[in-house]
C-alpha cells in the first residue's frame, strides 16, 4: 500500500481497490463477494482459474479490523500470494514446517498483537494442538479455504482433512468464511454450503462455458486408437498438446510409439523421478517439447496459456475431472481441441480403482480394535506402517480417523518425525569439538547413537532420549542447529501422529459396520459418476451445455462448437471381445499369488491381484513380478471377485 496515500476506509471499494492493489477496475464477481464478506456473510465464490479468486480475501482483509486466517492445500499457491502480498506491503505471513522456532514464534506473537492481516496455513497445522492453543489467543475475523471443494466427498480431490474445518470455525468462533473454488458441481456446492451454513444467495459463481474450446467425443476400436492419435498429432505437429492416459505404463507406451513415429513426446506420470518430471514440465512450458503424454499427476499449476489440444487417449475419471483437464487448453482464449478417444474398453480400469479404496469392515474392526489396545489415552501412529498393516490404502485411512475424531474416539495432538537421517558435510570430530563441557557430551552421545550406512548416517532418536533422560525436542533442536549451520544435510521421514483417545468404551463391531457402510455407499456414488461421465459423452444434446449444467450453469442456446453441435452423437460401446471368465481356470491363474501370499491370501486380495489393483498390504509381497498379475484387468472387479468366491477350489 503506498505509504504516501491515506486510505479513506468509507471510500467506496474501487477507491480501496486502487489504493491497496493499484487494479483499476474489479473483474466478474469480485466486487460481488467483497461487498458480503464486508457486511459480515459467510459466502462462495466460484471463479474459473486466473479470474482473481484471492483478491476477494486480500481486499477485505486489510478492510476489517480482525486477522484473516487462509488455509491452503498447496504450498506453492501459498509461495505466490505471499510474493504478492508483500510487493502491496500487506502484512502477510505463511506458518509452516519449514520455520524455525523462533521465526514461528515471531509469527505467532505478530498475529497475536494483530500486527499481521493475513496468515496462511496448510490444513494439516489444525492438527497441531499447540498451534490450536496459540489460535485461540488471536483474533481471527474471516477464514478462507481456497480450493474449498476438498472439503466434500462428493467431488474430486477430496480431502479428508477439510471435513473438520466446519468444526474448526465453530471452535474458533470465527465469525464468517469465504470459499473458494474452479470447479464446484450443484452437488458440491450444496456440501459446501451446508457444512458452512451459507445460503445459497450468497454463492457467486462467474460462469463455466468456454466459448474457445470444441469438444468432440470419438468412438474408437481400442486397436484403432494409436493410429487415430498419430494422425491427428500429424495434424498440427507444433501444436502444445497434453495426451491424458490412465495408467503409467500406457503413457510409457504410447510416448515410444509417437517417438517411433518420428513423433517427439514425454511421457509424465507419478512413477519418475521429480527430476525427469520437473524437467519435461519445464521443457514443455517453454514450448520446447510440443506433446506430454500424462496421467492425471500433470496439471496442477501447469500454467500455460497456449496449449492447443487436449486429447484423452483413456477415458477421464469423471466429468470433475475431464472438465479441469479440458479446461488447461486454450486459457489465451484462442481456439483448442479437446478430443476422447472413447470406448468402453478401460471402463473396468477406472471402477478397479474405486473399488480398491474401500477398506474391509475387517480391517476397520481391527483399528478400532487396535486404538482401545494401547496402554493409556495417547496413541502414537505411523500412517504408511497403519496402512500396510491394516491394507487400508493411504486416503481412505485418512478418511477413516477423520470419522473416528467426529465419533468422538480420537483427537489429533501433534506430530513428530520418527527417522532422522543424514549425510556429513565435516566429519563428525570437527563438529563435537565446536563444543565444550556438557553440550559436549551431548553432541557426541548422539553421535554415539549414530549408525552409518553407504550414503546416510541415521540418528536413533529414542537411544539418545533414553540414555541422557533429556527431551526429545532438545535431541531434534541439536541435529536441526547442526544443519542450519551446514555441517550436515538433515532429511526426515516417518511422520507419527500422536492423538489423544477420548473414549474407549465405544462398541467396535457396530461402529466398523456403520463406518463401513459409509463407505459402501461412497463406493457405489463413484462408480455412479463413471456411468454419469459415460452419459455425457454419449449426450444427443449440445456437450457443452451439458457440462455447464453440471456444474450450475443454465443456457439456452446451442454452442456450435461440440461434436453433437456438429452432428455427430457419440454411441460408445466396449471393443475387445474378452473371453469369458469360465474359459480360465482358477486355479491355475492364482497358484503362484496363493503361495507368496500365504496368510494374507483371501479372495478378495486374489481379485485385487487378478484385477491389478494395488492395495499397500498387497505392495509388501510385491505382486507385480507374481505370474498373472492382472491378468484379468479387463474384467469387471465384482465378476472376478464372485467367479473366484463361486469356484470352491480357489477358496480352499
Ligand atoms: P485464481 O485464484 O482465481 O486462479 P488469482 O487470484 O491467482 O486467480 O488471480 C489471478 C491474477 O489476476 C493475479 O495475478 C491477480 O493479481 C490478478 N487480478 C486479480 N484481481 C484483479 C483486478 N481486479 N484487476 C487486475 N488484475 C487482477
Ligand atoms: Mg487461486
Amino acid at each position: 500500500m503506498p505509504e504516501n496515500l491515506p486510505i479513506d476506509q468509507t471510500r467506496p471499494l474501487e477507491y480501496q481497490l486502487k489504493s491497496y492493489f493499484g487494479f483499476d477496475l474489479f473483474k466478474q464477481g469480485q466486487k460481488a463477494v467483497i461487498q458480503r464478506i464486508m457486511q459480515q456473510q459467510s459466502a462462495v465464490a466460484i471463479f474459473p482459474t486466473g479470474a482473481g479468486k484471492s483478491l476477494c480475501y486480500q481486499l477485505p482483509s486489510v478492510l476489517l479490523p480482525k486477522m484473516t486466517l487462509v488455509v491452503s492445500p498447496l504450498l506453492s499457491l501459498m509461495k505466490d500470494q505471499l510474493e504478492f502480498l508483500r510487493l502491496k506491503n500487506i502484512p502477510a505471513a505463511r506458518l509452516d514446517s519449514t520455520l524455525s522456532p523462533e521465526e514461528y514464534h515471531q509469527i505467532i506473537e505478530d498475529a497475536r498483537t494483530n500486527k499481521l492481516k493475513i496468515v496462511m496455513i496448510s490444513v494439516e497445522r489444525f492438527k497441531n494442538e499447540r498451534f490450536r492453543n496459540h489460535l485461540k489467543q488471536m483474533q481471527v475475523g474471516l477464514l478462507v479455504v481456497d480450493e474449498a471443494h476438498c472439503i466434500s466427498e462428493w467431488g474430486h480431490n477430496f480431502r479428508p482433512e477439510y471435513l473438520k474445518l466446519p468444526e474448526y470455525r465453530k471452535e474458533f468462533n470465527i465469525p464468517i468464511v469465504l470459499l473458494l473454488t474452479a470447479t464446484a458441481t450443484i452437488k458440491v456446492r450444496g456440501d459446501m454450503c451446508a457444512k458452512f451454513d451459507i445460503s445459497s444467495e450468497h454463492v457467486i459463481s462467474t460462469g463455466f462455458y468456454r466459448e474457445n474450446l470444441f469438444l468432440q467425443i470419438s468412438p474408437v476400436q481400442e486397436t484403432e486408437k494409436v493410429k487415430l492419435l498419430l494422425n491427428r498429432i500429424k495434424e498440427a505437429p507444433g501444436a502444445p498438446t497434453i495426451v491424458y492416459v490412465t495408467l503409467q505404463k500406457t503413457a510409457e507406451e504410447v510416448a515410444d510409439f509417437l517417438a517411433d513415429n518420428q513423433f517427439k513426446a514425454s511421457a509424465y506420470h507419478a512413477g519418475m523421478g521429480n527430476e525427469d518430471r520437473e524437467h519435461i514440465q519445464n521443457s514443455f512450458m517453454a514450448g520446447k517439447l510440443h506433446c506430454v503424454v500424462a496421467t492425471i499427476a500433470f496439471g496442477m499449476g501447469i500454467d500455460k496459456n497456449n496449449i492447443r489440444r487436449v486429447i484423452h487417449y483413456n477415458m477421464p475419471k469423471s466429468i470433475e475431472n475431464y472438465s479441469q483437464e479440458i479446461g488447461r487448453s486454450g486459457r489465451d482464449g484462442k481456439p483448442a481441441f479437446c478430443e476422447v478417444l472413447a470406448n468402453r474398453d478401460n471402463i473396468n480400469v477406472l471402477e478397479n480403482f474405486v473399488y480398491g479404496d474401500t477398506p474391509t469392515a475387517d480391517s476397520i474392526h481391527e483399528l478400532l480394535q487396535e486404538i482401545k489396545k494401547q496402554d493409556g489415552m495417547q496413541w502414537h501412529m505411523a500412517l504408511t506402517t497403519l496402512s500396510r498393516r491394516l491394507d487400508i490404502k493411504s486416503l481412505p485411512l485418512k478418511t477413516l480417523l477423520i470419522y473416528l475424531d467426529k465419533e468422538g474416539i480420537i483427537r489429533p495432538k501433534y506430530s513428530y518425525f520418527n527417522t532422522y537421517f543424514f549425510k556429513y558435510n565435516e566429519s563428525k570430530d570437527q563438529i563435537i569439538d565446536r563444543f565444550d563441557g556438557e553440550r559436549r557430551h551431548f553432541v557426541k552421545t548422539i553421535f554415539d547413537f549414530c549408525d552409518t550406512k553407504k550414503v546416510w548416517t541415521y540418528l536413533d532418536v529414542n537411544s539418545v532420549v533414553d540414555h541422557l533422560d533429556c527431551k526429545r525436542q532438545r535431541v531434534i533442536a541439536a541435529i536441526e542447529y547442526f544443519n542450519e549451520q551446514k555441517w550436515i544435510v538433515l532429511q526426515s521421514k516417518q511422520a507419527t501422529e500422536v492423538y489423544d483417545i477420548l473414549s474407549k468404551s465405544y462398541d467396535s463391531i457396530d461402529i466398523s459396520k456403520r463406518v463401513f457402510d459409509v463407505f459402501k455407499d461412497k463406493e457405489t456414488y463413484e462408480i455412479g459418476r463413471i456411468a454419469s461421465m459415460l452419459d455425457l459423452f454419449e449426450s444427443r444434446t449440445c456437450i457443452n451445455n451439458r457440462l455447464a449444467k453440471y456444474f450450475g450453469e443454465q443456457r439456452r442456446e446451442r454452442c456450435g462448437h461440440c461434436s453433437v453441435c456438429q452432428d455427430s452423437i457419440a454411441e460408445i460401446k466396449h471393443t475387445t471381445n474378452l473371453k469369458p471368465l469360465a474359459a480360465y481356470n482358477p486355479n491355475e491363474l492364482i497358484s503362484a499369488f496363493r503361495k507368496k501370499a500365504g496368510d494374507h491370501y483371501s479372495v478378495l486380495n486374489a481379485t485385487k491381484f487378478l484385477c491389478g489393483i494395488s492395495s499397500p498390504g498387497l505392495f509388501s509381497l510385491k505382486v507385480k513380478s507374481i505370474p498373472n498379475h492382472s491378468m484379468l484387468e479387463n474384467y469387471p472387479f465384482m465378476k472376478v471377485f464372485r467367479w473366484l468366491e463361486s469356484s470352491s477350489t480357489a477358496l480352499t
